[in-house]
């Protein structure tokens, strides 16, 4: 067994591109890695190009016919078919869009078989994270559900329990879609409420169905909530239902779109509280699931100002060198960001609000706040349920 690292990086996933017009402009990935290089973080992990997902590893999560449609798309983009939602607004077609979503999705498989076989102890595909994709479908600017094939994949491999933990703003509803029926695996998302952002769910309610009841967990907190609402909702609810679930692996999924500068969403989360979950997520894989870790990355549209920090800095979290919050980004990078998109990019790897603090759930909750309210609203529809007190 080593201890090392992983990190899964193939050059091309920078192909997965929606067009100029589009949000999730790939450059997010590739200024990502020269930071991760620019830091040092890559002489720290392993790095990793894994194989594109195949069929019969994509069949595990995705419907055969929508295979072939994307398959179609990607050969033709003009013929995309929009009943399988390629072609739409948020998943333009574009030539090559099989193999790049594959591609993804096969770095993220490849980091569950590594941490499952013991090649690693954590792996990072933060290029992955596509949490919106559906079986049957492509939504919200997935193709491909990574994160859902990973899971599938330690399952096949004979994994009996899976936790998935998502604090992207939107609520993981392809993961969660996955695996409904299913008490092997657990899903917890924390999101902004769908009632003010896409996919409109990850209601408490929605717990799971039949043998799976329980095995759905919802946060959805008020638009505005910040650092300490956020950390407070984060720990409140996933340490309890992760002690008690007992995962061999835990797959979290870190979207960088919680932050305040996120053009696409409404919280107001620093990167400093971003890489404070990244470091409970660690410990909490530690503490519960013989440290397999997989660490995924998702939304973030803020591409220059912070989600190549956000990420950076969970690539040093898994790599056990995180990167200190006061730390000067490299003159290089930045000469870098402004040659490729004409901004200035940041200056430090922090946003100035470290170290953050929040009040923890223990001592006390107010009923009045409405982070508290969610966080009730979460314990109440799903702690009775696994046998925790709401
Ligand atoms: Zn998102």
């Amino acid at each position: 067994m080593s201890g090392r690292a992983q990190l899964m990086w193939d050059e091309a996933v920078t192909g997965y591109d929606f067009g100029p017009e589009h949000p999730m402009d790939p450059v997010r990935l590739a200024l990502t890695r020269s930071l991760v290089g620019a830091l040092g973080l890559d002489r720290e992990v392993e790095v990793v190009a894994a194989r594109p997902a195949g069929d019969s590893t994509l069949r595990l999560v995705h419907r055969e016919d929508y295979i072939d449609a994307v398959k179609a798309a990607s050969a033709d983009p003009g013929a995309a078919d929009v009943s399988y939602g390629l072609g739409t607004i948020d998943d333009p077609a574009f030539a090559g869009m099989h193999e790049v979503s594959a591609l993804i999705a096969g770095q993220s498989v490849g980091a569950a078989e590594a941490v499952w076989r013991g090649d690693a102890l954590h792996a990072v595909n933060f290029a992955g994270g596509l949490h919106h994709a559906m079986p049957g479908a492509a939504s919200g600017f997935c193709v491909y559900n990574d994160a859902a094939l990973a899971i599938a994949r330690l399952l096949e491999l004979g994994v009996e329990r899976v936790a998935y933990v998502d604090v992207d703003v939107h609520h993981g509803d392809g993961v969660q879609a996955a695996f409904w029926e299913d008490p092997r695996v657990l899903t917890v998302s924390l999101h902004e409420h769908p009632a003010t952002l896409f996919p409109q769910t990850g209601w408490p309610e929605e717990t799971g169905a039949d043998r799976a009841e329980g095995s759905a967990v919802n946060v959805a907190l008020p638009a505005g909530t910040g650092d300490a609402g956020w950390l407070r909702a984060f720990h409140a609810v996933v340490p309890e239902v992760l002690a008690e679930f007992r995962p061999q692996v835990l797959v979290t999924q870190h979207g960088a779109d919680t932050h305040f500068e996120d053009p696409l969403a409404h919280l107001a989360v620093s990167l400093d509280a971003q890489r404070a979950v990244q470091v409970a997520c660690h410990e909490l894989a530690h503490e519960y699931a013989g440290g397999r870790w997989v660490a995924l990355g998702g939304g973030g549209y803020a591409v220059v100002e912070v989600v190549p920090r956000s990420w950076a800095h969970l690539v040093g979290v898994a790599a056990g060198r995180p990167v200190e919050p006061e730390t000067v980004i490299p003159e290089g990078w930045r000469q870098e960001v402004y040659a490729r998109t004409r901004q200035l990019g940041p200056m430090r790897m922090t946003d100035g609000r470290w170290p953050v603090s929040y009040a923890s759930w223990e001592a006390g909750y107010d009923p009045a706040d409405r982070v508290d309210q969610a966080v009730r609203a979460a314990r109440r529809a799903v702690f009775p349920l696994r046998g925790l007190l709401p």
